[in-house]
């Protein structure tokens, strides 16, 4: 088939797309329309945590389809409560609401921490979020993200997320307000560019907003189930927020979500919180796979070892073409190209057949599937250094 066979026009336009359309996905791996093949390190924008169509998900969709798909959120059902079960066993926190997306998950985070507010700080709503920051294409999601092209839409935009700088307590400090809730924030910023939250700061904003009675919420959409090489990226610092958010990973590739929340915050009442598809045994049973193989024995230290030999191989090929810096962890990790070449290495890269993202003009994300093969992480490295001989040439 030829892409010009394809009735596209009947999509709104919500971004521009190259003329292919994937038909087929294994591991690492893409097909394109006219068969082509591609590696793929964007797996979805870091979705697709064990890759494409793997195995242990085609299973669970097909078993579980024909089981029960939603008996509706008004009743429990099986899966729903073993994702929660599982996602509670292994983190800080006691209460879990599925949601469907990144957006609807920090959607929930909002009210929630509102509703918080409501009932413990006198109405407080405010919640401080960071420059630069991503949370979400909801309304108000999109009004306490940082992201400069944001800024001019949609007006007027819901009000109470004053930004501040990330890194910089000063700025967060200066910000707060009797109306103040909490702090919202992603442990590593990944649609700005892989910017990650050092340590020292996450440690300092737990203790600042203990002692200012507000509360934490981590956006672990991208960083969280396993991106990091750690279960959750905000235990890299040691630190146990009140509210974390979930998405991408969790579902690996189907639409699941989660509002994650300790018991002392979880305030939602009867009628404050829902819908039609939250926790729809179907996702949920997903998840509850996802869950169980990245938390086998030996899976995260296989995405520390790829993370390591993609970075290194990164650090190598950077220093061989003067190129700049690496930011990130795990397997979610930026290299700083030093001129704004990004989108002419991707166009490139996409010719040769890899996938490859530029979050900025400057910058490549990396982020492939956490089982990503030592094999593919070189095959990558080979396609891209060639992609970048020729950006850098013309
Ligand atoms: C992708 C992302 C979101 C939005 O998730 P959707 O599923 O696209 O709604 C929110 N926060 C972060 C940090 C993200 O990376």
């Amino acid at each position: 088939m030829k892409f010009d066979d394809f009735p596209v026009d009947a999509l709104m336009q919500i971004t521009t797309r190259p003329p292919l359309v994937f038909l087929r996905g294994e591991g690492s791996w893409l097909w394109d329309h006219t068969g082509k093949r591609y590696l793929d390190f964007v797996q979805g924008w870091a979705v697709n945590c064990l890759g494409h169509c793997p195995e242990v998900i085609a299973r669970v969709l097909a078993d579980q389809s024909r089981r029960l798909i939603t008996p509706s959120p008004a009743f429990y059902n099986e899966p729903s409560i073993r994702l929660a079960q599982r996602l509670v066993a292994s983190s800080s926190f006691q209460r879990v609401f599925p949601a469907n997306s990144g957006a609807e998950a920090n959607e929930g985070a909002i009210k929630l921490a509102r509703r918080w507010g409501t009932k413990n700080r006198g109405g407080a709503f405010e919640i401080i979020t960071f420059e630069d920051s991503f949370h979400g294409r909801t309304l108000a999601t999109m009004s306490a993200s940082g992201k400069p092209q944001f800024r001019p839409l949609f007006e007027p935009k819901v009000p109470g997320f004053p930004k501040a700088k990330l890194n910089d307590l000063a700025s967060v400090e200066a910000l707060i307000t009797d109306k103040t809730v909490g702090v919202m924030l992603e442990p590593i910023q990944g649609e700005a560019g892989v910017i990650p939250a050092t340590d020292e700061f996450l440690r300092a904003l737990r203790e600042l907003t203990r002692e200012r009675g507000m509360l934490l919420i981590v956006d672990e959409v991208q960083t969280g189930v396993g991106r990091t090489a750690k279960l959750w990226g905000h235990e890299h610092a040691g630190v146990a927020p009140d509210i974390m958010t979930l998405g991408k990973g969790l579902g690996g590739g189907v639409p699941l979500a989660a509002l994650v929340a300790t018991e002392a915050v979880s305030c939602f009442e009867p009628g404050d919180q829902g819908g039609t598809y939250n926790g729809n045994p179907l996702m949920a049973a997903v998840g509850v796979a996802v869950l169980d193989t990245v938390s086998a024995p030996g899976f995260l230290a296989g995405v520390g070892d790829a993370g390591r030999l993609l970075s290194e191989g990164l650090f190598a090929l950077s220093a061989r073409l003067g190129l700049g810096g690496l930011t990130g962890r795990g397997l979610l990790l930026a290299l700083d190209l030093r001129r704004d070449i990004g989108s002419a290495v991707v166009d490139d890269a996409l010719e040769r057949g890899l996938l490859l993202n530029s979050p900025r003009p400057h910058l490549l994300r990396f982020m492939p599937a956490l089982n990503v093969s030592a094999e593919e992480i070189g095959k990558m490295l080979e396609i891209l250094e060639r992609s970048l001989l020729q950006a850098m040439d013309s």
